[in-house]
């Protein structure tokens, strides 16, 4: 009833890592990213901007590309910036400076809807269909089920909207890991957390509002000091502006309706980053936007978000010469002059190379995959195994499979196989501590894995899979592959251990390293010695007297005896030599027994069998 491993954890990990994903569910667009080691984006329609826009005919509920292309039709009911009305109630609503264009009904308690078709859609429904669709379209490229997802709020969300986010979340399935704040989402991308201290502002100018925050590191966490925002600045004002001029400027387009001379300003504006003006054909007339007149068109503008970020800062109770960085997060962002501009005002390094679309979700998928246990490197927020797990092999020896230090929640797989022909139980002995030899280590508890089916020594496979969740809950199950036949425990890892227990524990492990590697080596030395005696003794009991003369007999017993003896005593390096040397001496039999099986496999069979 032993083990001997057989593989290592580092092969069969990949299969065992959790599938999460952070999801920046933004109001005019939204991302769902998973990160592990680098991040990967997921695409509707060739594009990870998903518009957060779902469109509803008679038949059909459109979501993101599709829904979007649906804008024009009559017959379609097209629901936009939802998130703007995420958890307030009808009454919040008619309180709002300006409504948005959602044709909103006042539903049971105070809730308000959409009513389209006879049917009702809350601000919930609304982002849950949004949330379904990116968790489908991640799902589809990865044929995997998600885990769980990290999502962004804005940090200026109350309970309320963070709950409500949390129920869109549910309704569509997915587990949410956590509600991140985008602001702190934006600094996890840039990596600020490894910094010892520092205070940073986020300025987050999207399509439709514009968001401050001001944060601080203290021993890895972030703080949020203060947020401040306009709910009604951002890049369509940019177009709207923009649109004015051109009406003002080309009387040819006052024919057109406003809705498609904003398309226009905005491609005008989207096309001027690294310019001097830009233009374009309409039906045979050039409408063109210098950089100078660009610039006088949104001025107003971006001082107005200045004269933000300055109240945040007062607000936060530090002063601009404070200001580690300032990132800029968001679309609109990419107006070249901003960070000109912002370096100059608040004499700080702006950070910008990291796509301001993409840094809240990519900010949200690494936090995803460090709650996950996926990340190992990063161990940010997280808890730590305090001492090394694993389970106890053949000679008394302890095979660490999770090893101290390792982020938590987490889940690894080591394989192992019987040391016995025709072994049918297996005693999986649950190990913790960092020396070498079981009896120097902790046993959390054991159990035995039965119905092995008979095989030879080695031939089976038995997974045992250490699983340990958030609040440090330990289960091991062994599964033996062929027959699927599984048994588990469950165990609770520092139990009955205090912080001076553990101390203890890995100071004894480093003081006795060294006499733990030779004791190692020669426990090692002895399972393989006893390993190949074992197997010659069987198979001279079953075809020794066929297949050797009585002399060739004597000589391999006599090398046995040789081996034998050299286990009982303490020297590896004279085992392994004797082992050596009996494979050798014995290699000529090893070859008898292949042929003589080869031989009894072709006979009885016919030539067309074999070949
Ligand atoms: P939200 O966070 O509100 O969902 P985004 O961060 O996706 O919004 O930003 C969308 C805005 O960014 C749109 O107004 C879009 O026109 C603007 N935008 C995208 N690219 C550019 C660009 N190159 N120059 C200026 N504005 C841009
Ligand atoms: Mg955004």
């Amino acid at each position: 009833m032993s083990l001997l491993q057989i593989s290592d954890p580092s092969i069969s990990n990949d299969d065992l890592k959790k599938f999460v994903v952070g999801i920046d569910l933004g109001t005019t667009n939204s991302l769902i990213a998973s990160y592990d080691n680098e991040l990967k984006l997921y695409e509707d329609n060739s594009s990870s901007l998903i518009p957060s826009v779902v469109s509803i005919t008679k038949e059909d509920i459109l979501i993101g590309v599709k829904a979007t292309d649906a804008f024009d039709d009559k017959n379609t009911t097209c629901i936009a910036s939802i998130k703007r009305i995420m958890g307030l109630s009808y009454s919040d609503i008619q309180n709002l400076d300006s409504k948005d264009d959602l044709l909103l009904i006042k539903s049971k308690n105070d809730l308000p809807c959409i009513a389209v078709n006879n049917k009702e859609y809350s601000a919930i429904d609304i982002s849950s269909k949004i949330l379904s669709h990116l968790k489908n379209l991640a799902e589809t490229h990865e044929n995997k089920t998600i885990d769980g997802a990290v999502i962004t709020v804005p940090a200026y969300f109350n309970d309320i909207q963070r709950q409500a986010t949390k129920n869109a979340a549910k309704l569509s399935g997915i587990n949410v890991l956590r509600l991140l704040n985008e602001p702190t989402a934006a600094a996890l991308a840039y990596g600020l957390e490894s910094n010892e201290t520092g205070s940073f502002v986020i300025y987050d100018f999207g399509g439709g509002t514009f968001d401050v925050s001001v944060l601080t590191l203290e021993k890895g966490i972030f703080k949020v000091l203060s947020t401040d925002g306009n709910t009604r600045l951002g890049g369509d004002d940019i177009d709207n502006a923009i649109t004015k001029w051109l009406v003002n400027n080309y009387s040819f387009l006052k024919s057109y309706k406003t809705t498609q001379i904003k398309k226009y300003a905005c491609s005008l504006k989207e096309s001027m980053s690294n310019k001097d003006s830009s233009s374009m054909d309409i039906d045979g007339n050039t409408i063109s936007l210098s950089k100078n007149d660009f610039i006088d068109i949104i001025n107003p503008i971006l001082n107005e978000t200045f004269d933000i970020v300055t109240n945040a800062i007062t607000e936060s109770k530090l002063s601009s010469i404070d200001i580690k960085n300032i990132i800029l997060v968001g679309g609109s962002t990419r107006i070249d002059c901003i960070k000109t501009l912002l370096e100059k005002k608040f004499s700080c390094g702006v950070l910008n190379n990291i796509d301001p679309d993409k840094v809240v979700a990519h900010g949200a998928a690494i936090q995803a995959s460090i709650l996950s246990g996926n990340n190992k490197e990063n161990i940010l927020l997280l808890d730590v195994l305090p001492l090394s797990l694993g389970i106890e092999t053949y000679g008394g020896l302890s095979e660490k499979v999770i090893l101290r230090n390792t982020p938590i929640p987490i889940k690894l797989r080591k394989t192992f196989t019987t040391f016995k022909d025709g072994q049918s139980k297996l005693l999986i002995n649950i190990i913790q501590g960092e020396r070498e030899l079981v009896e120097n280590c902790n046993s959390l508890g054991e159990f035995i894995l039965k119905n092995i089916p008979p095989m030879v020594a080695g031939g089976p496979r038995i997974d045992v899979d250490f699983q340990i969740d958030a609040d440090g809950i330990l289960s091991v199950s062994a599964t033996e592959t062929t027959t699927g036949n599984s048994s588990m425990i469950e165990v609770k890892p520092s139990y009955g251990l205090t912080e001076s227990d553990i101390m203890k524990m890995i100071d004894d492990s480093n003081n006795s390293a060294e006499i733990d590697m030779t004791l190692r080596r020669l426990n090692e030395s002895i399972v393989e010695g006893k390993r190949v005696i074992y197997a010659l003794e069987q198979a001279l009991q079953n075809d020794g007297k066929d297949l050797l003369s009585e002399e060739e007999i004597a000589m391999v017993n006599d090398e046995l005896e040789g081996l034998k003896l050299s286990i009982t005593g303490e020297d590896s390096s004279v085992i392994e030599e004797k082992i050596k040397q009996v494979e050798k001496k014995s290699e000529f039999y090893v070859e008898r027994r292949m042929n003589s099986s080869i031989k009894s496999f072709i006979a009885g069979k016919g030539i067309d069998d074999i070949l």
